[in-house]
């Protein structure tokens, strides 16, 4: 291939991740801000997190007080809607309790996170029951339109 060529189509694979890492991160947001709202009229309060989508491995998800939730990339493509429903709302759910209770002053997945998680109509689940052992290519596949 010439170079040219190779270079426009590198340019077009480019072009082509960032609209789907766009409408990803643009259907976390549409997520957050539902739960922004259901918490505000349930318990009064609502934060806004900062997605950052740097977590690897077997873990899900991960909530940084005050407000950051950390995003496992490959699990949620893998995983898109029950990801985007019960991933993110537990995490939302950890940050949320720690600012209606205090930060260590409730247990990680105590009585205070499942009353929010049970206001949120979701299962107070631990656990994820994602695949974690995908093989890198598995993963790429699904990012790609
Ligand atoms: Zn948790």
């Amino acid at each position: 291939m010439y170079p040219n060529r190779l270079n426009r189509l590198l340019a077009f694979i480019h072009r082509q991740r960032q609209r789907m890492n766009l409408s990803i991160d643009g259907k976390i947001q549409e997520r957050l801000e539902f739960l922004m709202r259901l918490g505000q009229r349930q318990w009064g309060k609502q934060l806004k997190p900062h997605v950052k989508y740097d977590l690897k491995g077997k873990c899900g998800g991960q909530a940084i007080w005050p407000n950051i939730i950390r995003v496992n990339l490959p699990l949620l493509v893998n995983n898109e809607e029950d990801y985007l429903k019960n991933t993110i709302g537990h995490e939302y759910a950890h940050l949320l309790t720690d600012k209606l209770h205090g930060l260590g002053k409730t247990k990680d997945h105590g009585i205070e996170w499942k009353e929010v998680m049970w206001s949120f109509d979701l299962e107070a689940q631990r656990c994820h029951n994602y695949v974690t052992n995908l093989p890198k290519a598995t993963a790429t596949l699904h990012t790609n339109p």
